[in-house]
């Protein structure tokens, strides 16, 4: 019965991929929906900044520490959303510029698409500056 055997085979070898298949669009609507989630983070994390700089130059309320104990927040959600969208664009090494989506290659010092400047690609050096010592 080796045709009965084949078509069992090719049957399950169907399932499969119809159920690897079903798992990568379930990836992709989760990793949306993150991207959708982070975003929305974003959005309130640039609120809150705007509702605090508000406070402080109409009320003159000295906002300063607790907005620039947000402003980690936003590199964080920034660094997050690039990344998801690099993954759900399939590149998860691609850089894109920061101002305006458009793909970078290394090479270029400006973006072609907003002539935004680049940083050059990281490399192990940290960029973090010691503010909490500067008390
Ligand atoms: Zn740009």
């Amino acid at each position: 019965m080796a045709n009965w055997d084949q078509f069992r085979e090719g049957m399950s070898r169907t399932a499969d991929m119809a159920a690897r298949k079903a798992g990568e669009v379930g990836d992709a609507v989760k990793l949306r929906y993150k991207l959708h989630r982070a975003r929305a983070e974003l959005r309130d994390t640039y609120e809150k900044i705007g509702r605090l700089t508000y406070d402080q130059l109409h009320f003159h309320h000295d906002r300063a520490l607790e907005i620039n104990n947000l402003l980690p927040e936003v590199g964080r959600l920034r660094d997050q959303i690039r990344r998801l969208n690099n993954v759900i664009k399939g590149d998860e090494n691609a850089v894109y510029c920061s101002n305006c989506g458009t793909q970078l290659t290394p090479e270029m010092d400006y973006c072609p698409g907003c002539g935004k400047p680049q940083p050059r690609p990281a490399t192990a050096e940290t960029t973090d500056t010691v503010a909490a010592d500067e008390v």
